[in-house]
């Protein structure tokens, strides 16, 4: 997932959220023999295990489809934890199966495997030191020997989901509902040419045999340590990459008129394009798309004037309706601009792009409860990020709930930011449990029917 500012919320009050914890409780608990009615405290005494868990897979990151010794890591675990195992759906994901002994709904997490190319510079003692080869559709590093780093946070996810795995697999007979948990490959995007993410694995089969009624997952993200985010509707942006070719002629700098010059028409597009969300999008309705160029390419030397320039960027996109109309409109302006100088243009989307992602509201609002007792902190409502994750795709079949939290080690909390996707970006270990104790509880609050 890209880049989200990280939120500034106070210090995590502990008495508050001891308090909190006796007044809300799990309602069935009261009393009933409920053996998750301290699960806090289980929480709290498997940590240490999940803490060493998120070291070993961070130590070891894979990127997109490749994930081979990750995915072998988790099979293992949730065997040893009498979880249902297929392994290999959509390249290299896991899933895992956990029948309750109660009868109940089948309630689905999901985690990501894959890692980013990117070179660690955090300093840990886990820290990743493991170079690979770039299969990804970037253009400048496809093909090169890269630094990998789990820089989105996913080690954190999949220590997260074991542990819920872990929670709840304890008292299995007690467990009113299946628990499936998804863990998925190449989030960040397959190989070119290759498929991959949450889209294949839902075509292969993921939602059905059992199928989930509903999917919980959880982001982390710089921000203060254990609070959490949520949207009750639009949560991510769609993403989709752009390159386009402007083409004029050859010809000495000294003499324009004789050649035809890409530059300043590049210029023209590249300006013209932010009047596609200021001018032309109908904010009354919906917020403004965005448009951003991250690459400019052309030229050979100070006195020529190059034959074409090439750009690559990053839109995104809120709606489907949204998207499609921008794509249309980014082709119509280069195309018609290029035209009135004599040159040509043309704008290709590369494969890969992500959807939009849209929070189920009552399941949101049904879960409000679980989020505000485990963190101790008020949830930050908002309208959901630019950021782009392919969580979007399984809440497009059924009802979901993709929630962000903030990870940063309190230590660096007033240092300057390194977001995700970036070579300093760090998680609270703490934290962890904090999302452990979310999903659990989300889990056994949907299971039993609470909160409808
Ligand atoms: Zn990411
Ligand atoms: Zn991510």
């Amino acid at each position: 997932m890209a880049t989200i500012p990280p939120s500034r919320s106070p210090i995590k009050p502990l008495l508050a959220l001891s308090l909190l914890w006796l007044a809300i409780g799990t309602q069935a608990s009261a009393g009933s023999g409920d053996p998750w009615a301290d699960l806090p405290a289980q929480v709290d005494t498997l940590l240490p295990g999940v803490i060493e868990l998120r070291h070993a897979i961070h130590r070891h990151p894979e990127l997109g489809n490749r994930e081979f010794k990750t995915a072998e890591r988790i099979a293992r675990r949730l065997r040893e934890l009498g979880f249902e195992v297929q392994t290999g759906v959509a390249h290299t994901g896991v899933v895992g199966v956990l029948k309750g002994g109660q009868p109940g709904p089948v309630v689905a997490i999901r985690a990501e495997l894959d890692a980013l190319p990117l070179t660690e510079q955090t300093g840990l003692a886990y820290a990743s030191t493991l170079r690979a080869k770039d299969e990804g559709n970037d253009l400048r590093s496809r093909g090169k020997d890269v630094g990998v780093m789990h820089a989105c946070g996913h080690d954190a996810h999949m220590a997260m989901a074991i542990g819920v795995a872990e929670v709840l697999a304890a008292h299995r007979d007690a467990l009113p509902g299946t628990l499936k948990l998804i863990f998925q490959p190449a989030e960040e995007g397959p190989p070119l040419g290759e498929q991959g993410g949450a889209a294949l694995m839902i075509k292969q089969g993921v939602l059905q045999a059992p199928a989930p009624e509903v999917i919980f997952g959880i982001h982390v993200t710089a921000g203060t340590a254990g609070t959490f985010t949520l949207s009750k509707a639009r949560t991510t942006a769609s993403a989709d990459t752009f390159v386009a070719r402007i083409t004029g002629r050859q010809t000495h700098a000294a003499f324009p008129w004789t050649g035809i010059d890409p530059v300043p028409v590049a210029a023209q597009i590249i300006l013209a394009w932010q009047t596609i969300p200021s001018r032309q999008s109908n904010l009354s309705v919906l917020p403004a798309p965005v448009i951003s160029v991250g690459r400019l390419e052309g030229g050979d030397r100070h006195n020529i004037i190059p034959a074409e320039i090439r750009l690559e960027g990053s839109i995104r996109t809120i709606s489907d309706e949204q998207r499609e109309d921008v794509l249309k409109r980014m082709s119509n302006t280069a195309q018609s601009i290029a035209q009135a100088s004599g040159a040509t243009a043309t704008v290709e989307y590369l494969p890969g792009g992500y959807r939009s992602g849209y929070n189920d509201t009552a399941l949101a609002e049904r879960m409000l409860p679980v989020l505000q007792q485990v963190s101790g902190t008020p949830v930050k409502i908002d309208n959901g990020t630019y950021g782009a994750d392919d969580f979007a795709e399984y809440a497009r079949q059924i009802p979901g709930l993709f929630m962000r939290m903030g990870v940063t080690p309190p230590a660096l909390q007033d240092k300057p930011v390194w977001p995700t996707h970036s070579p300093g970006f760090q998680v609270d270990d703490p934290s962890l449990a904090t999302g452990i104790k979310a999903l659990s509880l989300m889990t056994l609050r949907y299971m039993r029917g609470e909160g409808q």
